[in-house]
């Protein structure tokens, strides 16, 4: 089962993606999460792309391509997967389909989550997660017991740097920009399933399984 979820930042669809891999026992990939180690960690990698991702743009095409074609022909995304986070413009889709096809593989479905923008900016502005042990806090819907505290560890709760509401609202820009197209792409490839993404985690959850279901019948 490949599949690659999209949707606006905030609309869930890291976590989301984490907790369907783990169900469909498929490999998750991160391009943002990727990215973040490589900032961290100061590499070649990080160094080119932290610049773009602290104002919320989008890191060039050419930098994501490479990075995603070394793991398909490193064979580091196994028997099935969830890309989350990729493709992001028009020139990395068409780049997926391409690189997918020489190792005779194909996309099942995209997993589009629905969500406005006033919800978002409110979601991210209460997004926190522990540096530690990456454990994600949503307010008010995930509090931790201990205020700014993580459950697991106690270590002091981080958010994201473009979390901040002024780089959101440009993150949202760049999406309905640069992101929106694609998802006319994979509507006309008719691989396009499209899921509301308010309500609950779990809510939620169901209802990308069920999309994701139809697709194997
Ligand atoms: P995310 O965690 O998916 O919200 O990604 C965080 C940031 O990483 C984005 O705002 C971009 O700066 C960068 N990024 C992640 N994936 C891509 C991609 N496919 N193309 C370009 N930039 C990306």
């Amino acid at each position: 089962m490949n599949l690659l979820f999209l949707g606006p930042p905030g609309s869930g669809k890291g976590t989301q993606a984490v907790r369907v891999a783990r169900r469909l026992g498929v490999t998750h990939l991160s391009t943002g999460d990727v990215l973040r180690e490589a900032v961290k960690a100061g590499t070649e990698l990080g160094r080119k792309a932290k610049g773009y991702m602290e104002k919320g743009e989008l890191v060039p095409d050419s930098i994501l391509i490479d990075m995603i074609e070394d793991k398909i022909g490193g064979g580091h995304l196994g028997d099935g997967f969830i890309l989350d986070g990729f493709p992001r413009t028009m020139p990395q889709a068409e780049s997926l389909k391409q690189m997918l096809a020489g190792h005779d593989m194909s996309l099942d479905r995209a997993v589009l989550l629905v969500v406005d923008d006033e919800e978002i900016v409110k979601r991210l502005s209460g997004r926190w997660f522990c540096p530690q042990c990456q454990a994600g806090y949503n307010y008010p819907a995930q509090v931790p017991k201990v205020e700014g505290r993580c459950d697991h560890d106690n270590a002091e709760l981080q958010r994201r740097p473009d979390d901040e509401e002024d780089v959101v609202r440009n993150r949202l820009q760049v999406y309905k920009k640069q992101t929106e197209p694609i998802v006319d792409f994979y509507r006309n490839e008719s691989i396009l399933a499209e899921v509301v993404g308010t309500g609950s985690l779990d809510e939620v959850f169901e209802n990308v399984l069920q999309a994701v279901k139809e697709t194997v019948k």
